[in-house]
């Protein structure tokens, strides 16, 4: 499967004259031949649309337009292809058009927690950097549609220097996720400049990828690359498969090379109607990423961005499959369900209910088999009053290892330290009548 197989030879001829397994293995060929318009892309495929449905195309064309690399194209199984993974992630629809009330364009709030351009600063301790505003393929569920082909460009030296100085001037930072557009598409040497900046500031820890390269242009993970991102360790690169048709041999190549050379690998998978909506696909998917060394890290309930609505399951869907994987296979194939919270209140993780009932020393807990069990809590447990004073404490912790932090959220209503008894949302009239 895959390898320069005969259909990407057959795909290959129809974009040159002479093709080749050189030029078809080297990313920047399938950049620049990527298929941008509905003619190439029936050309190159061998198909062809009715010609209501091409007017249609076209007009979702206009607002969200279209790339694919003929790597990523050359996937699509022609004789299905209505019903095709790869084809639906990366061929318009026009459903694209259809703008739901509850659609938005930066549901997440993006753009709002963004102290400095191509920043996103929401977590306490981790930031979202934007440096690349372009991908070599567009997918169809992008959250960040909203931006995609808006301005095709990676941002220059200056533009990352203002994003650096932020990051260096705010110590609380200490993980540093990359994203885009792709960060891969930016040249070795671009990267090597900018993660070596990173490099520079102590209290960065940890920087990760994000990247689809493995997935839909795996050529692009070369040895030169793989020697420059191995100067930057620690370095964690997370990618996004949403179907076991996605793992290839160049593929799994593309990801052998990262895990030989050390990185941890992760996965994020988006839950997409029609295209892995299904516990028995899910599962798969889960076990051939591990197969390959990579971690299923968030399946993500798809975002509220605009265009995506025929995308979108019921939350109920994600419950499901995670009741399909949890206890069902091993603990390191199962990812974390998230739902990303409209108004950037960050991923939110969730769970089939495996509390069934609370009694005094005692919790009622059932497994994934709908076996009911109960759990013995101790008659007595001293709790250690906790005043945040490490010093009087007998738990060990090195204070000069462990700078502080300030509790936040459900962990303030938890903590002996902090009095606050409720948290209490803005605007809220019986509050608001009290006078104090
Ligand atoms: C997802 C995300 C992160 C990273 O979150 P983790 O749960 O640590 O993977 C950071 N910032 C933003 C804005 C994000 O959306």
């Amino acid at each position: 499967m895959d390898i320069y197989n005969v259909k990407q030879q057959q795909l290959a001829g129809r974009i040159e004259e002479k093709p080749s397994l050189l030029k078809w293995r080297d990313w920047r060929w399938q950049i620049k031949n990527s298929i941008r318009n509905i003619d190439t892309f029936e050309k190159i495929l061998g198909i062809q649309f009715a010609e209501e449905e091409r007017a249609s195309l076209k007009e979702t064309l206009e607002k969200f337009p279209l790339s694919v690399t003929p790597y990523y194209l050359s996937l699509i199984n022609v004789n299905d292809y209505v019903n095709d993974p790869v084809f639906k992630q990366s061929f318009p629809n026009s459903q694209e058009l259809i703008h739901s009330a509850h659609d938005m364009a930066d549901p997440l709030h993006e753009d709002k927690d963004s102290p400095v351009s191509g920043i996103t600063h929401r977590y306490p301790d981790r930031v979202l950097f934007h440096i690349s505003n372009i991908c070599s393929m567009y997918c169809r569920h992008c959250t960040r549609k909203r931006k995609v082909g808006d301005k095709d460009s990676i941002p220059h030296r200056e533009q990352i220097l203002e994003g650096i100085d932020y990051i260096r001037k705010t110590p609380a930072v200490r993980d540093v996720l990359l994203s885009g557009g792709d960060p891969f598409m930016l040249s070795d040497n671009y990267l090597d400049w900018i993660l070596g900046e990173l490099r520079t500031i102590e209290h960065v820890e940890v920087i990760r990828v994000g990247t689809r390269m493995p997935v839909v242009l795996p050529y692009r993970i070369t040895e030169n690359l793989v020697k420059i991102l191995k100067k930057h360790q620690p370095l964690w690169i997370n990618t996004h498969f949403n179907h076991p048709r996605e793992i290839t041999a160049s593929a799994r190549e593309a990801l052998a090379m990262l895990a030989d050379a050390g990185f941890p690998l992760g996965n994020q998978t988006v839950l997409l109607a029609g295209v892995n909506d299904c516990p028995r696909i899910m599962r798969r998917l889960m076990h051939d990423l591990v197969k390959n060394r990579v971690r299923p890290y968030y399946l993500y309930q798809c975002d509220l961005s605009e265009g995506l609505s025929h995308f979108r399951t019921p939350i109920s869907k994600g419950i499901e499959i995670m009741e399909s994987l949890i206890g069902h296979t091993s603990g390191f194939a199962i990812p974390t369900f998230v739902v990303d919270a409209p108004g950037g209140g960050g991923k939110i993780p969730i769970m089939p209910n495996y509390i069934i009932s609370w009694g005094t020393n005692k919790v009622i807990l059932r497994n994934y088999e709908g076996v009911i069990t109960s759990y013995q809590e101790p008659d007595s447990y001293e709790p250690v009053f906790c005043d945040r004073n490490c010093t009087d404490c007998d738990l060990q912790l090195s204070l000069e290892e462990a700078p502080e932090y300030q509790a936040v959220g459900i962990e303030k209503l938890l903590s002996d330290y902090d009095e606050t008894i409720t948290l209490i949302p803005r605007d809220n009239e019986r509050f608001d009548r009290r006078d104090d």
